[in-house]
């Protein structure tokens, strides 16, 4: 049958998704040529903010209306559960986060409605890939067993579950053949890969490092990204890795939510600002271009204007080169759904303006630096703000444009390398021309 699938959320349902559609193609099924086409489509939910819940129950709704074999899967069906088809009586099939892999069998067997939420499974297919791109995700940990006050992942996603490190550098090593040159490995802490459950029967020693320096020695792999990853992770180990590993991107992905020690701790963070502040800086001295990206939240329940103005000095100290910034949003069963919704929504909206207006003005302060440096890029095809002009990123995630040349004989493949010299800054993008 014709299927596709809908995502939203964040880079892990990216990849779920990919699975998915790599397990029903291996089971004869085919990509419709948009939703219109399909017999089959599959909304990949997420459920950490409210509205990211409401856009994909919507989202199945009008398929259902539509006449479509609906399916749903991720974060919100397993928050949800049973509830969903209350919300959806004629959902054809429910699967939660850990349970994808159970689609194909689902389809095949065509009897309607289908709930399945896999708790704590590891999911069948995790190893399943496209042959559709240059870059990949490789999921490395499934779960979160860190429960932050404010946070719905560990309910839907489950405990922590390290993949055994044999099967990642047997999926990477498949990928570098298949012509993959980047891979992004995914974890909620990724850091935190082998700690709850060994990686390699083996071995004592910080697993994560290890992983890196193996993935390393992959032929034809380009560069290996890794996200999200807390401050407690960044120990003398993943910085000699960055330094001894050329391959390792230098951007790291640092969630720091708060930059009040106060909101932290009831956060249940585990750190203090003093303490991520360390491990930033321990990153830009190994390397002072180093990129730091982050998430925050603004209007955490009982957060006040002096709560709010350590997490921009905390923004500014850190010099993000790049930031995402959060409303609060209360999910049911997380700690601090308990506690009262104080900040008021036009608030929450205020502060994250500011903060927004802060990160232009910083990227643009940061990317300004380089102007006149040579960057590594790898092609990924022409800009999507302007199709005349071409686009790469750097190992720090920069997305870097440049002029398409007239004679376009001889073309550039979708992440090849080349070297481009900074000629011009923006906030969020750098103007580059080959050299
Ligand atoms: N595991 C990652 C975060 C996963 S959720 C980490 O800890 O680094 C992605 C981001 O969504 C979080 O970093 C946080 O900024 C935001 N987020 C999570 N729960 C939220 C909530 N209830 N309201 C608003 N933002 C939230
Ligand atoms: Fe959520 Fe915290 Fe786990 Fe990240 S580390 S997924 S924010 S509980």
């Amino acid at each position: 049958m014709k299927f596709t699938i809908h995502t939203y959320g964040c880079q892990m349902n990216v990849r779920d998704s990919e699975a998915v559609e790599a397990l029903m193609l291996a089971a004869g099924h085919e990509k419709a040529a948009g939703e219109d086409d399909a017999e089959i489509v599959i909304v990949n939910s997420c459920t950490v903010r409210q509205k990211a819940e409401e856009k994909a129950v919507g989202k199945s709704g009008n398929l259902i209306a539509a006449g479509k074999i609906t399916g749903m899967m991720g974060c919100a069906v397993k928050r949800m559960g049973a509830d969903i088809f209350k919300r959806l009586p004629k959902l054809h099939f429910a699967v939660g986060p850990r349970a994808f892999g159970l689609i194909p069998k689902i389809v095949a067997d065509g009897k309607y409605p289908v709930l399945e939420l896999g708790e704590d499974a590891v999911p069948m297919g995790m190893d399943a890939h496209t042959e559709t791109s240059w870059q990949s995700f490789v999921t490395v940990l499934l779960g979160c067993d860190n429960r932050c006050s404010y946070c719905i992942v560990p309910d839907v996603r489950g405990h922590e579950y390290s993949r055994p490190a044999r099967e990642i550098i047997a999926e990477v090593s498949q990928l570098a053949k298949r012509g993959v040159k980047e891979v992004c490995l995914l974890g909620q802490s990724v850091l935190r890969y082998g700690v709850r459950n060994k990686a390699w029967d083996d071995y004592a020693g910080e697993a994560f490092p290890r992983l890196l320096r193996e993935l390393s020695a992959i032929d034809g792999l380009e560069r290996i990204r890794f996200t999200s990853a807390h401050p407690k992770g960044c120990t003398d180990e993943l910085i000699s890795v960055y330094r001894d590993c050329p391959k390792v991107c230098r951007h790291l992905h640092l969630p720091v939510q708060s930059g009040s020690d106060r909101i932290l701790a009831e956060m249940g963070r585990r750190y203090t600002r003093e303490e991520y502040l360390a491990a930033v800086k321990r990153l830009r001295d190994l390397d002072p271009e180093f990129s730091v990206t982050t998430d925050v939240i603004v209007g955490y329940p009982g957060e006040t204007e002096e709560d709010f103005e350590d997490t921009r000095s905390l923004m500014q100290e850190a010099s993000f080169d790049n930031s995402f910034i959060f409303k609060y949003s209360p999910r049911p069963g997380t700690r601090s759904a308990a506690l009262l919704d104080d900040v008021p929504q036009e608030e929450k909206e205020r502060r994250d303006q500011v903060l927004l207006a802060d990160q232009e003005a910083r990227g643009l302060m940061r990317n300004k630096r380089l102007v006149g440096t040579r960057r590594e890029v790898l092609f990924e095809g022409p800009s999507k703000r302007k199709a005349d002009r071409y686009s790469g990123r750097d190992g720090g995630n920069r997305i870097i444009v440049w002029d398409r040349p007239e004679d376009c004989s001889g073309d550039l493949r979708l992440g090849e390398k080349l070297t481009l010299e900074v000629i011009d800054a923006h906030p969020q993008i750098l103007v580059g021309r080959p050299v």
